[in-house]
């Protein structure tokens, strides 16, 4: 193959470059990246950036070794025959896209905050003084995190969720539920159930009426796959790029990797979009060998974790596909979990404070082997196949 173009300098962009070199491609590789810095990790962003102990999270890479063209600052606007670009278009043979995500934004004329780039961390930070009032939008993953850091810098944090109960969207509330008691814990005020309709100078306005001060707003209420630059390239495009099993999207000789694939999961028998780290390491190795001629399929077991209010939260599987839930463990002993099944498997785990739970849950998902869901709620047992 004599010229493969990645699109997007994250994670997956960056892993793509190095799984193409490491299995053979000697042809040309360029990276075409619309942000100006070379990949960073998002993770510490909400975490080790805010709290101020590293602005710079840069992926370690050997560009030169790697024979990989970097053109950073410089965005993908379209593709046809060739890759359009804000500088010209540019000819391949192979495409990898690996735009990401954006965080949505709500209506109004207020300032609001985001975060997603190391940009958006170290403006966010800026604000982070001690006695600001920070508002934050969405009892989230990020929302959590953020409000941990900021109580930390000695931020008013109040914390404004639509649904009932944090993590609702991606959890469900009965278990997000379990979580609303941290926030108390660290002095944040959890208000669930207010939808808002607006940022505006000073504040936020509520759909209801009412409305809440604020020094610092910051948005987290999700993201979107970054997509819109592919509009009438004749992809199929629904919740991101349409993959299959081998990440191919529709058009022959271009796959998708990382936050904007939405990929067909043999194991789970559905399309996925996973939105966590761990995919956008692990999958490019998979479109790499398969544009290089294999024919492998992604069928890991999603993966991901958070550090909210000095517990460590992970997850394994996809549990909307379950039919049954087992709590484990006691709430109020600082450690629990909940393993989600579908029939006698297990198709989702997510733990605080108790990884080996979720090693051995994950192997027990990847497994797709018989679990007893009886023995399993006793926390003294292993999470294993029966
Ligand atoms: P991205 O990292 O979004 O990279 C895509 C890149 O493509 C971006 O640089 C973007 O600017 C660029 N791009 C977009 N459009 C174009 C275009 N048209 N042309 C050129 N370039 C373009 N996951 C976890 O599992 N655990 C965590 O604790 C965790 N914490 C997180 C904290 C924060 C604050 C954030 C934002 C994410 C976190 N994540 C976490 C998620 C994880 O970081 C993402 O899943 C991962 O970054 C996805 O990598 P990616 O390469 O697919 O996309």
């Amino acid at each position: 193959m004599e010229r493969v173009i990645i699109v997007g300098g994250g994670l997956a962009g960056l892993r793509t470059a190095e799984a193409l070199r490491a299995q053979g491609h000697t042809g040309g590789l360029t990276l075409v990246a619309g942000e100006p810095y070379p990949p960073y990790d998002r993770p510490p962003l909400s975490k080790a950036v805010l709290r101020g102990e590293t602005g710079d999270t840069t992926v370690a890479a050997d560009w030169e070794a790697l024979g990989c063209e970097l053109l950073l600052g410089r965005s993908a606007t379209g593709l046809g025959e060739d890759l359009e670009t804000t500088e010209g278009p540019l000819g391949f043979d192979g495409l990898v896209i690996a735009t990401g995500a954006s965080p949505i934004r709500l209506p109004g004329d207020g300032p609001q905050h985001v975060l997603r780039s190391i940009d958006d961390a170290r403006t966010l930070r800026a604000g982070l003084r001690t006695g600001a009032r920070l508002v934050i939008i969405g009892a989230g993953w990020i929302g959590a995190e953020v409000a941990t850091a900021a109580t930390a810098a000695g931020c008013r944090v109040t914390v404004v969720e639509a649904a009932d109960a944090p993590l609702a969207g991606a959890i469900g509330a009965e278990v997000g539920s379990r979580t609303a008691a941290w926030y108390a814990e660290a002095g944040v005020e959890l208000r669930h159930g207010l939808k808002v309709a607006s940022v505006r100078p000073g504040g936020l306005e509520l759909a209801g009426g009412g409305s809440i001060e604020a020094d610092v707003v910051l948005t987290a209420v999700g993201v979107r796959p970054e997509t819109a630059w592919l509009e009438g390239s004749g992809l199929a495009l629904e919740n991101g790029v349409v993959a299959d099993e081998r990440l191919r999207t529709t058009r022959p000789g271009v796959y998708a990797v990382g936050d904007c694939a939405a990929w067909w999961s043999p194991r789970f028998g559905r399309r996925l979009r996973v939105e966590h780290w761990d995919t956008a390491l692990n999958a490019p190795d998979v479109a790499a060998a398969n544009l290089l001629g294999g024919e492998r399929a992604y069928d890991a077991v999603p993966y991901f974790w958070s550090e909210q209010f000095g517990r460590m939260v992970q997850y394994a599987g996809h549990h909307p596909i379950a039919d049954a839930m087992v709590w484990r463990g006691d709430p109020e002993s600082g450690g629990w979990a909940v393993c989600w099944l579908a029939g006698d498997r297990l198709v989702g785990i997510l733990t605080v404070n108790r990884p080996r739970d979720l090693l051995q849950g994950r192997r027990a998902i990847a497994s797709g082997a018989f679990v007893d869901g009886a023995r399993i709620a006793d926390p003294a047992v292993a999470v294993k196949a029966a």
